[in-house]
């Protein structure tokens, strides 16, 4: 019996559970053994009872929980060889050479590193004398496949990451909830919002909202934007809007890079001379991540989470590893590092100051 291994890693986000939850009964509909490793690659390396044997009931109402139910953690030790090798020795002593990881960028480049390596893990544990040739024949391929949780929407090649509807929807809840109490005393809220490198959140909030200005990393502002910003929240004040909102990304810069911060935006709304308006900031942080997964969320986990399992299946040594993506509506295979570099692309760009090449790799496009 073919046994396959699921696992959540990185930052947690809504509709993780989803995933464990449609691999694990996909895996067993297919006549596999399921297994689920706890504690991301904490789980891998540690092994033991971090590498549990699943049925289909143990999965029963996961779909609407929040957060990662098998735990999730960041694992140094996965780095080094070391914790790779020790890695290989538990997977092969359960049995299993498939495995199908949910997380960010770098947990993704950690299976594709691990995926890469592991014919030669397999030959040191021969070479130690600890299997012989014989039983290690049917281990001398790692398949693994790969699935995209993050609140942030950060990967390339995906339309969207698992979690980021759900976080939208929060993000969108709480402003709905600040622009009563913003409106009824005519206040302004800066509100900050998750996204170090990415600002979809914010600027799908913006848009969601209907907020007044947003600062998002891949857009960074130009020097000037103290007095644009001002001019249109005042214009919109003399419309006869009794509430502004500016949404800020975590990321938020300036053209040279300085990070923008939400006490320098409430300050100038605060003090500007015509403005002075009674400024709060709001810091969402991790209510964005908590809570049930909204339906696109549920829907996207399962329907993805079942094309993972044909995936891993489907492998041969010779094709790359790949990460299930959506695009045009359509449950996609793509390969894996492919994504992962045009990722690592984008948040260069930025650093590099390279602003338009950073917009122009990211699949959302939009004009002011
Ligand atoms: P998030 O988007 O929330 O940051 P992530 O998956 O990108 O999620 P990371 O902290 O980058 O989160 O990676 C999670 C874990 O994946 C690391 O703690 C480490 O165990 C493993 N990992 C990441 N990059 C590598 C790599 N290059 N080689 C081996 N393991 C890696």
């Amino acid at each position: 019996k073919k046994k396959i291994a699921i696992m959540t890693s990185g930052g947690d986000s809504p509709g993780m559970n989803g995933v464990v939850r449609a691999c694990v009964r996909m895996a067993i509909h297919l006549g596999c053994d399921a297994y689920c490793i706890y504690e991301g690659y904490e789980g891998l390396v540690r092994g033991g009872d971090l590498i549990r044997k699943m049925e289909w009931h143990d999965v029963r109402g996961w779909l609407s929980e929040g957060g990662t139910l098998i735990g999730t953690a960041r694992c140094m030790a996965f780095f080094e060889r070391a914790g790779r090798l020790a890695a290989a020795r538990n997977l092969i002593a359960h049995g299993i050479d498939a495995v199908i990881i949910c997380g960010g960028d770098g947990s993704l480049t950690g299976a594709d590193r691990f995926r890469a390596e592991w014919p030669s893990l397999i030959e040191e544990l021969e070479a130690n004398g600890e299997y012989t040739a014989l039983q290690l024949e049917p281990y001398r391929h790692l398949n693994i496949v790969g699935l995209v949780g993050s609140i942030d929407n950060d990967l390339s090649g995906t339309d969207a990451t698992i979690g980021c509807y759900s976080a939208l929807a929060r993000i969108c809840y709480a402003i709905d909830l600040i622009e009563a109490t913003a409106s009824s005393h005519s206040r302004a809220f800066v509100v900050e919002v998750m996204g170090r490198h990415c600002g979809w959140l914010a600027l799908m909030a913006g848009v969601a909202t209907g907020a007044d200005f947003i600062f998002i990393p891949e857009k960074p502002r130009e020097d000037n934007w103290r007095e644009e910003m001002c001019g249109i929240v005042e214009q919109h004040r003399k419309l006869g809007k009794r509430k502004t909102i500016v949404i800020i990304a975590e990321g938020a810069i300036d053209r040279e890079g300085n990070k923008i911060t939400p006490n320098m935006v409430k300050d100038l709304l605060a003090d500007k001379k015509g403005l002075a308006l009674d400024t709060r900031i709001t810091t969402l942080g991790h209510v964005q991540r908590g809570g049930t997964a909204v339906a696109y969320d549920r829907m996207l986990a399962t329907l993805q989470g079942v094309e993972a399992v044909r995936a891993v299946l489907e492998a041969t040594p010779e094709t790359p590893t790949c990460v299930i993506t959506i695009n045009e509506n359509k449950i996609v295979r793509k390969p894996l590092m492919e994504a992962v570099q045009d990722t690592k692309k984008v948040a260069q760009a930025i650093e590099n100051q390279k602003f338009d090449e950073a917009m122009g790799l990211r699949d959302t496009e939009f004009s002011e």
